[in-house]
Order: C-alpha cells, then structure tokens, then sequence
C-alpha cells in the first residue's frame, strides 16, 4: 500500500463515534443511538450554498472520519501469457481481423503482441482481442 493510503486508513481507524455530522466531503459510517452500526451516509458540499450536506437526513452517530480509499486491485488475467495478432503499423486487432482498417493496413504486415502490452497502448476495447485459437 502507498504511504498516502497508509495513512488515510490510520485516520480512519483512529476516528470516534460523533453525534455532529461532519463536515468534510466523503461516505462515513453511521450507527443508531443504541450502538449497532446502520450502514454509511454520504456528506457532499452543496454546489451553491457551499454548505456541508447529507445525502438523506441522518439522526444517529456518525464515524468522524470517511472510508479511506481502497488499495488497487491488481489486474486479473485468466490468461497473461496471452498474444494477439495485431495490424504492425496501428497496433490495432480490429485493423488485422478488418473490421476498422488503417490507412496502412493494405501493404501491413501483422505482428503479435501480449495482451499486457496491448493494454499499456490501450488502442481499442479488448472485445477485439482474440487469441488464434478463438478466432479460429
Ligand atoms: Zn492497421
């Protein structure tokens, strides 16, 4: 986890239970006035009054700190070893199966890419990234 992370969750876990909705834009914990947590209430700055305001009115406690963000999911890949064929000149898949072609596709040559790379160039919706085998 990132240090910025880190510390949004130490703030987090060392926040309190207040009766004062707080003022700071986030989604907060909330529980009713016997203790049981009730779920999260969201607080926004109103775009004309600039004021702090609740999603719906809110008449129990309130956690004084929002949820920290969540840690980055890492990428799932049932297949990362994964390559496609792909346009040479416009790195595109949709260009080589001809579905949109490039202005140089006619003398292209084909190359293949892994899929991990592909996404780094994020050139087109991975719907067209099909390996040899599915497009057989
Ligand atoms: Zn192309």
């Amino acid at each position: 986890m990132s240090e910025a992370l880190l510390d949004s969750w130490a703030k987090f876990i060392q926040g309190h239970w207040q009766r004062e909705m707080p003022t700071g834009p986030g989604r907060y914990p909330t529980a009713n006035r016997v203790g049981n947590t009730t779920g999260s209430r969201v607080v926004y700055t109103h775009p004309t009054t600039h004021k702090p305001q609740g999603d719906r009115p809110w008449k129990g406690w309130w956690w004084s700190e929002p949820f920290p963000e969540m840690p980055r999911a890492p990428m799932w890949d049932d297949n990362p070893d994964a390559v496609i064929t792909v346009c040479a000149e416009c790195h595109r898949a949709c260009c080589w199966q001809g579905v949109f072609m490039c202005e140089d596709s006619r003398n292209a040559d084909v190359t293949k890419m892994s899929i991990v790379e592909l996404r780094k160039l994020d050139l087109e919706n991975e719907q067209y990234w099909k390996t040899d085998e599915e497009l057989a």
